[in-house]
């Protein structure tokens, strides 16, 4: 790599500074008008904070900051974002452009129902086309996240235990390749967490299974594809030795990416399940939200949905939809409706789509990734070498022994290549994990690249590891600190003293 000069570093560096820093006395952003109204007296100094500081900027300056601020984030508007198990597919446009339409934007969670009937009748289709995707026939769109859609399931799970006087059901098995939410979610609603190991192929040990169920099981709840990115193929077995032993199958759909159009929980038997909308049914979404989970269930969990579930009453022609509490519902999610402009453009995309391009999804997402492990597996570790969903896990085991390459390293290499990395040392049961999730709307030429710079990086990690232990190298901020960031994050401007 071509060494900068000083004037190209002093350029860097300048860019790396923060707004205060960038403050000259004097300096002002705005012209006001001259004063035409009397000038009043300041309030007393008691209550006038004088070591406030404010950066002094001109307008120009401020505009750049934030442009070269935009600049340093990464988002998949800007490139490929093979980001494991988080769906970073590209978003339509105009799902926004529906979401802001001013009749969305402008109407308020306590008006008369009467009021918003083009809303509740968006949110009851929407009901009705997750139904259908999913085979199951009741769905409350309350959950503002995957992981709250999974708390309203297993409360709902509770829920149906304890109303049979089962109060000895406290157990919920978890086989060690689901998403990491669901051991806490299970714990968060009061049961206890059994772990399930795999077998060698990546699925549910079966044997394990039939071992540890019981008087006590409350339920299973499984990732479906796991994060190995693989189908179960024994869940026909799965939910059957659950629900023979009287538990509740819960699946987290939160990637339903491979599935779309060909399975269905619902006809797998399901009890409940969740589905992000901000992954499979595209939102923007990283860096917190705003998401929606929506909870979906069989009918034996139908009368506890949470509120509120929006009913249609058909008269003739006439309809009218409200916001109704299921019998015994086990409550609110939050305060008002869900994320409702996620719900708009969950609704826009799936009309856009219509049947066969929901099918489509599931075909393009599943090729997708099956193509990138087909041409990578000689150059990463494939722990598990059978036909993949929507994600394949590499593994950098070999990379590490023999030349001390890290899953971090090649992650942290690929920003140097204009990619983002994909999830690490995940799942927990492969080592030095690499989880590539492509997703359905990148083009062959995109993942050509993307398998080009891993080949290349499986050869620098061989011929000049160094370059990869001080990756990435051409971002504002080379390698952090990672503990450092996370235990003593530095979040608040200080005046240097
Ligand atoms: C993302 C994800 C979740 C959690 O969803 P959040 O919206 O982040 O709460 C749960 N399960 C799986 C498989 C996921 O990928």
């Amino acid at each position: 790599m071509a060494t900068k000069n000083p004037l190209q570093l002093k350029y860097e560096e300048s860019r790396r500074r923060l707004l205060m820093d960038r403050s000259v006395p004097g300096r002002m952003g705005v012209s006001l008008p001259p004063n035409d109204v009397p000038e009043q007296p300041m309030p007393g100094s008691d209550i006038l904070r004088n070591e406030m500081d404010f950066p002094e900027v001109t307008e120009g300056e401020i505009v750049r900051y934030f442009s070269q601020l935009s600049q340093f984030n990464f988002s998949i508007d800007h490139n490929f974002y093979p980001l494991g198990s988080c769906t970073m597919k590209y978003n339509p446009k105009v799902n926004d452009e529906v979401a802001g339409l001013r009749g969305f934007t402008d109407i308020h969670p306590l008006q008369p129902e009467s009021t918003v009937q083009g809303a509740l009748k968006l949110m009851w289709e929407l009901q009705e086309y997750l139904a259908e995707i999913t085979g199951m026939p009741g769905v409350s769109l309350a959950p503002m996240a995957g992981a709250d859609g999974e708390l309203a399931g297993m409360l709902m799970a509770r829920a149906y235990h304890l109303e049979r006087g089962d109060t000895q059901r406290t157990k919920v098995l978890i086989p060690d390749s689901a998403h990491g939410t669901n051991p806490a979610t299970a714990t968060m609603s009061g049961f206890e967490v059994v772990t399930l190991p795999s077998d060698a192929r990546g699925d549910t040990d079966l044997d394990a299974l039939r071992n540890s169920v019981g008087d006590d099981l409350a339920g299973l709840m499984i990732t479906l594809p796991s994060t190995l990115g693989l189908f179960d193929s024994n869940i026909d077995q799965v939910v059957k030795i659950v629900r023979d032993a009287g538990g509740i199958v819960y699946g987290d759909g939160a990637n339903l990416n491979a599935l779309l159009g060909r399975v269905r929980m619902g006809d797998l038997g399901f009890d409940v399940m969740h589905s992000n909308l901000h992954k499979t049914f595209t939102q923007p979404h990283g860096g917190g939200g705003p998401g929606s989970g929506p909870v979906l269930v069989g009918p034996r969990l139908l009368p506890y949905l949470p509120t509120p579930w929006v009913t249609r009453r058909a008269d003739g022609e006439d309809e009218t939809f409200s916001f109704t509490t299921p019998e015994k519902s086990i409550g609110r999610m939050a305060a008002f409706h869900g994320n409702f402009g996620a719900l708009v453009r969950a609704y826009a995309y799936i009309s856009t789509l219509g049947k066969e391009g929901i099918a489509a999804i599931s075909d393009d997402a599943v090729l997708n990734a099956n193509y990138v492990m087909s041409q990578l597996k000689d150059d990463y570790d494939l722990p598990y070498d059978r036909v993949c969903m929507h994600e394949v896990v590499l593994s950098a085991r070999t990379l590490k022994r023999q030349h001390g390459v890290s899953a971090l390293d090649v992650a942290k290499r690929l920003i140097d290549y204009g990619i983002h990395p994909p999830t690490m040392y995940f799942p927990l049961i492969v080592e030095e994990a690499l989880m590539v999730e492509p997703t359905e709307t990148e083009s062959k030429e995109t993942l050509d690249y993307f398998i080009e710079v891993m080949k290349t990086i499986a050869r620098e990690a061989r011929d000049e590891p160094s370059l990869l232990h001080d990756a990435p190298h051409d971002t504002p901020n080379s390698r952090l600190d990672e503990a450092r960031a996370a235990r003593q994050p530095d979040l608040r401007w200080r005046r240097q003293t």
